[in-house]
């Protein structure tokens, strides 16, 4: 008897994988209505339903475009497409879909909205909200040469707009803390700016190749992965740990990235270096020009306890007290990347 019901219980445990498995490709295997009708995900739209029309850049999967989609009838809207290039494995699919999976449970300002799926036929599509300006990095190295002009509280990079991006981010950030969601990979190339310039949370997949050397890999018996360390606390590089105390970390990265206008952290060091230095207690430097009150903020989410860092809601509290908190600051060096350091 006890053998039998061991079985049972493996089985039934092997049914819902398979069943979770088979539902992220838009096959609800346990839905009770499955018998009656073929029940697609209520995401599904038909492709005639989408146009691509350009490149917007390349995924860790494959190509983003840009394009419209028809959600409801006679209603275009601008999206940004995910595509997933073929000949990916199984294991490249789930993945792709399981970033699609948790923004299906997300509705915030802060936050880039999943709009629709195309999963029946290839190459698969994920569809998103459109972000006019694109990734929060690329839009901020290609404004730092307009730190030295005068500027007004409406311009891109005034102290009032840098101080905004933040408490977007820490907008998102309270939200999924609330929905108890770790992002694990908060940094700047994970946020997109759309045409108001308000700073959405993207990127709910870790791991890409659009900024690859931002990323290290850690290869454990035989399990390759890759880890954005410069934006890792010290207990997560130490036990792999990831929680919302370490998205908090992360965002002291991204304060940083934002006031320096896209710079690398750590720059001058290689990711090894990085990793020793982190976990011997060592935080990025802050520079002499930071306002005081962005110092305390930025020594608050660099705290090395990781239960004393203050937690998102507490850094939305903080920040509105300061509406010019984070003023620009290229005493920092250039924005080179890794790959232009190691060989
Ligand atoms: P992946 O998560 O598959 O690696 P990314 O989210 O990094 O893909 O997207 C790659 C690039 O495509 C981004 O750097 C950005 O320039 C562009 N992109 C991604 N999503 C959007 C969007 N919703 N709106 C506009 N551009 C986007």
């Amino acid at each position: 008897l006890l053998s039998f019901l061991f079985w049972k219980h493996r089985y039934n445990r092997k049914v819902q994988y398979s069943a979770q498995i088979m539902k992220m490709f838009g096959i609800d295997l346990l839905s009770p209505s499955r018998s009656k009708h073929n029940t697609l995900d209520k995401w599904e739209i038909a492709k005639e339903n989408v146009v691509i029309n350009r490149r917007l850049g390349e995924g860790a999967f494959g190509m983003v475009y840009g394009g419209e989609a028809q959600l409801s009838p006679g209603a275009w809207t601008a999206v940004a497409v995910k595509t997933l290039k073929s000949g990916q494995t199984v294991e490249d699919r789930l993945d792709f879909l399981s970033e699609a999976e948790a923004m299906k449970k997300f509705n915030h300002k802060n936050i880039i909205k999943l709009l629709a799926v195309c999963v029946q036929s290839e190459p698969i599509y994920t569809i998103m909200e459109f972000m006019l300006y694109g990734d929060l990095k690329t839009y901020l190295l290609a404004r730092r040469n307009m730190v030295n002009e005068k500027t007004t509280d409406e311009s891109d990079i005034s102290a009032k707009r840098l101080t905004m991006y933040s408490m977007d981010i820490a907008q998102g950030l309270a939200y999924l803390a609330k929905k108890k969601y770790v992002h694990r990979d908060i940094a700047c190339r994970n946020c997109l700016v759309n045409a108001q310039r308000v700073v959405k949370i993207g990127d709910f997949g870790m791991a890409r190749p659009t900024y690859e050397s931002d990323y290290y890999r850690f290869n454990r018996k035989g399990v390759r992965k890759l880890f954005p360390v410069r934006w890792m606390p010290p207990e997560t590089l130490t036990s792999g740990l990831f929680t919302p105390s370490s998205d908090i970390w992360s965002f002291g990265v991204v304060l940083f990235e934002v006031i320096s206008f896209g710079s690398y952290p750590y720059q001058g060091l290689t990711n090894n270096e990085v990793l020793d230095y982190v976990k011997s207690g060592n935080t990025l430097q802050i520079p002499i020009g930071v306002k005081p009150q962005l110092k305390g903020l930025l020594k608050a989410c660099w705290t090395q306890e990781a239960d004393k860092r203050p937690n998102a809601l507490e850094i939305i509290d903080y920040i509105s007290n300061f509406p010019r908190l984070l003023t620009p600051c290229l005493d920092w060096p250039t924005a080179i990347q890794m790959s232009e350091i190691e060989s």
